[in-house]
């Protein structure tokens, strides 16, 4: 496989055939990301050949993983018509694939019209993860997300109306001890309309290499200290409006796992929650913690 710079791909795709479409992130502003920063990892589509000889080479080696999952960071944003057809030779080459998965952000959602992902969905795919990271306007503003809580709602609700699988990953500690209490009512606020088939929680981890990382070096940014951040989750938690979805907070960010369906096991996940601030379980050590 012609793989460029690092591949980054969610913890729920592990078995998929990874298929880089696409390098890097067309967007790549946002202040606390550092995956796509490196020169190989500047913004492209993929050749379309280079493409079509990943795809032979799973036709051959790949025949037991029934999943694909179109990388890098954002790959909804090849045309239509190209993605279309990308899909259909997935199709045909590797017809023991089930479904067909992708990151895409808000802004290339909102281009697509609810036909066009009714299309996708009927070319298989079945599955898109987007980045809320915030439902409060001021914190998307500030690590310059590029899109309002409103568009991330509206770009939610269309990919869920399409039938597709919708996961949505938030972000604990991202609005700084500042904002911390209106990130988690606002993220709240913001899925509950949403409605997402997934959540899932990662937890910031400040990277050397990025505008949020130098703003906490130089003291402009605080990162909430552990309690914070669980009772910033825990708040989250707490004001979610009740509705059937999978809460996932199992990434290697996080310093505990809480892994189950809403609203079914939210008492638990509180109860697991008020055992970690009570210091009355075992944390993941800083050291094992990533991205
Ligand atoms: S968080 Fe997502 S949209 Fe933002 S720069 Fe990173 S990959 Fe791109």
């Amino acid at each position: 496989m012609h793989y460029q710079g690092n591949i980054i791909r969610p913890p729920s795709e592990a078995n998929a055939i990874i298929l880089q479409v696409t390098v890097g992130c067309s967007h790549n502003r946002c202040t606390f990301c550092g995956a796509y920063r490196a020169p190989e990892q500047q913004f492209q589509i993929k050749d379309d050949q280079i493409i079509a000889e990943d795809i032979a080479f799973a036709a051959q080696y790949c025949r037991r993983q029934k999943t694909v999952f179109l990388a890098d960071g954002d790959a909804l944003i090849i045309p239509q018509q190209r993605l279309l057809a990308l899909c259909q030779q997935i199709r045909t080459k590797l017809p023991w694939v089930r479904r067909i998965s992708l990151y895409a952000n808000c802004r290339d959602i909102l281009k697509r019209s609810a036909q066009e992902f009714t299309e996708l969905k009927k070319a298989g795919v079945g599955r898109i993860y987007m980045g809320l990271e915030s439902g409060h306007d001021p914190i998307l503003k500030a690590i310059r997300k590029g899109t309002t809580a409103d568009e991330m709602i509206t770009a939610g609700r269309r990919v869920r109306e399409a039938g597709i699988f919708l996961s949505v990953t938030c972000l604990l500690g991202i609005g700084g001890r500042k904002f911390s209490q209106q990130h988690a009512e606002d993220t709240a606020a913001v899925l509950s309309k949403m409605r997402p088939s997934q959540i899932a929680v990662l937890t910031l981890m400040l990277l050397e290499n990025t505008e949020l990382g130098k703003a906490a070096a130089e003291g402009s940014f605080q990162l909430p200290d552990r309690v914070g951040l669980f009772e910033e989750l825990r708040a989250l938690l707490a004001v979610l409006e009740d509705f059937r979805c999978q809460f996932q907070a199992n990434h290697a960010s996080n310093y505990f796992t809480l892994n189950g369906r809403l609203p079914r096991d939210r008492d638990a996940f509180l109860a697991t929650i008020d055992q970690a601030l009570a210091g009355e379980m075992s944390l993941k050590p800083e050291g094992l913690r990533g991205l």
